[in-house]
């Protein structure tokens, strides 16, 4: 594997054993071995194609909303999009770039009075992430929206894929399987009129803060949807609310997610994962699957 330096591309700072903790919602996570912020398509496209040719890992992050870093951290060089967030409308269409928030997205799009993202008001990830993951809320899902993004592909070739072809399941889009970079993405939005969309909107936003732990670092929702449950229910009914390991604990306001609740590793939030998962495959024999990824070295 080729050493990379500091200063090995123009314009980009890498940051050398930086720790990931600063940015992952959950507070935890070990170091990058080095950690890149691009500006630019340009920037981005030089690294995906220098890490490939060179066969150095390569990790994308958003906001870094759906993840636990392993402890260990990330091995190679990891590219945290999130200056690179720009959002244009252009009549229906809103393109917004990868690291833009969805939070900001679902705002510039109720500004011009455009319907369709209300349902995102409340995701705390970036559009990068929201495609890759197929986000979802409230009954909404961004492959409802997203018109076609553009991506790199894992050599650093720039493709434009339409919403086909990003083959959007429940938490799933193409991206994954491609392992592509997700560079920008156009919403088709409908005309509609700004005040509903605001309500609707404040509406979401009142829902979640009463229901979810939002005072206290975590991933959002830690489990899939099992066919014909809802993983917060098992989760309440098993009991486990309030357990605890180190500073990972299954949050007493909502089942479905894990918090923080001081110095928490990514070990606690692991091992709180695996008990949940045992102990709900035990008591009513279904096996939860993780939405939020686990990513990097013991
Ligand atoms: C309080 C809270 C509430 C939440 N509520 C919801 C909800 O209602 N609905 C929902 O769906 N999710 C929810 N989430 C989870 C999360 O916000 C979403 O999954 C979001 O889409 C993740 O985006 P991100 O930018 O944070 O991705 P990250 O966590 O940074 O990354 C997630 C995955 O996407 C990949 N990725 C990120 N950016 C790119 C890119 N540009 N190109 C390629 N791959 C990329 C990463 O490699 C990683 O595998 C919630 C999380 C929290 C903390």
């Amino acid at each position: 594997m080729a050493v990379l330096t500091a200063d090995q591309f123009a314009g980009v700072t890498l940051l050398k054993d930086e720790p990931l903790s600063k940015y992952t919602y959950t507070k935890t996570g070990g170091p990058a071995d080095w950690l890149a912020f691009p500006e630019t398509v340009a920037q981005v496209q030089e690294i995906v194609t220098y890490t490939h040719d060179h066969q150095i890992p390569l990790t994308v992050l958003g906001n870094a909303s759906n993840l636990i870093v392993k402890d260990g951290g990330i091995e190679g060089l990891v590219l945290i999009l999130t200056k690179m967030k720009k959002i244009t409308v252009s009549g229906n269409l809103l393109t917004a770039q990868a690291g833009a928030a969805y939070i900001d997205t679902t705002i510039v799009a109720r500004d011009h009075s455009l319907s369709g993202i209300e349902f995102a008001a409340g995701i705390p990830g970036s559009i990068g992430g929201a495609v890759f993951m197929n986000a979802g809320a409230y009954g909404g899902e961004t492959k409802n929206v997203v018109k076609q993004a553009t991506v790199l592909t894992p050599a650093g070739e720039l493709e434009t894929l339409d919403n086909a072809a990003l083959d959007f399941g429940y938490r799933h889009s193409a991206v994954q399987d491609g392992k592509m970079v997700v560079l920008d993405a156009t919403f088709e939005l409908t005309p509609g009129d700004f005040d509903q969309i605001k309500a609707e909107m404040d509406d979401l936003n009142a829902r979640r803060a009463a229901k979810q732990p939002l005072e206290l670092p975590s991933c959002g929702s830690v489990f899939k949807r099992p066919v014909g449950h809802y993983a917060g229910k098992l989760i309440h009914d098993a009991g486990l609310q309030g357990y605890t390991v180190g500073g990972a604990q299954v949050s007493t306001k909502h089942a479905g997610f894990i918090v923080n609740i001081g110095q928490g590793t990514a070990k606690d939030y692991q091992a709180v994962i695996r008990h949940v998962q045992e102990t709900v495959l035990a008591k009513f024999g279904v096996q939860l699957e993780t939405e939020v990824r686990i990513i990097g070295r013991d």
